[in-house]
C-alpha cells in the first residue's frame, strides 16, 4: 500500500514556512491504518516489553503497536499532564524549550523498549524521550515513526536503530 497517498501536506501550519505532514486521512481509513500498523510491526525483530508513545500523535499508532506486539503502552506527555510521580527532561525547540514527563514506575530496568512517534523531524523530541527511557533503565530496541523527514537529519541525533514506513 502506498501510504504517501494518505498523508497530506499542509503549507504554513502551524506557522509560516512549515510543511505539516497531516496523518489524519491515514487514520481515517481502516485499511490504510491497519496496513500501516502491520508494516511498522514487521520492522521489529525483537521481543518488546513496552511501547512508548509520544504526545500526542504518537498515541494513535503507539497503542495499536503495543497490542499487536503483546507489549504494554506507556505515554510520554507534556509537563503537568501525568497524575503520578514523574521524571522529566527539558529539550530545545526552535524558540525556547519544552518539558516531557514519564511516570517513574512506567519502565522496569531491562525492559525492551520501542519508542514511537508520527514524524521524525529534527530528532530533538525523540532524543529527549530516549533520555527518559535510559534514566529508568529501559533498553531501547528501536525508535519507529510513520515517516522521517530525511532532509532534517533527525536520525543522526538518535543512538538507536531508526525505522519508519515512509521517508520524505
Ligand atoms: P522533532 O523534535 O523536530 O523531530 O519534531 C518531532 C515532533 O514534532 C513530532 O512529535 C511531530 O509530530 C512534530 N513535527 C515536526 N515536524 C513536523 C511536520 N513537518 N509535520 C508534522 N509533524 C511534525
Amino acid at each position: 500500500m502506498n501510504f504517501e497517498n494518505y498523508i497530506r501536506d499542509i503549507y504554513d501550519f502551524p506557522k509560516k514556512g512549515i510543511v505539516f505532514k497531516d496523518i489524519t486521512p491515514l487514520l481515517g481509513n481502516p485499511e490504510a491504518f491497519n496496513a500501516l500498523a502491520n508494516t511498522l510491526v514487521a520492522l521489529i525483530d525483537q521481543k518488546i516489553d513496552k511501547v512508548i508513545g509520544i504526545e500526542a500523535r504518537g498515541f494513535f499508532l503507539g497503542g495499536v503497536l503495543a497490542q499487536k506486539l503483546n507489549a504494554g503502552f506507556v505515554p510520554v506527555r507534556k509537563k503537568g499532564k501525568l497524575p503520578y510521580d514523574t521524571i522529566e527532561v527539558t529539550y530545545d525547540l526552535e524558540y525556547g524549550t519544552d518539558i516531557l514527563q514519564i511516570h517513574k514506575d512506567a519502565i522496569t530496568k531491562g525492559d525492551k523498549i520501542l519508542i514511537h512517534d508520527d514524524i521524525l523531524a529534527t530528532g530533538g523530541t525523540a532524543k529527549a524521550v530516549c533520555k527518559l527511557v535510559e534514566q529508568l533503565g529501559g533498553e531501547i530496541v528501536q525508535c519507529n515513526f510513520i515517516a522521517e523527514l530525511d532532509f532534517l537529519n533527525g536520525k543522526e541525533k538518535l543512538n538507536y536503530p531508526v525505522k519508519s514506513a515512509l521517508n520524505f
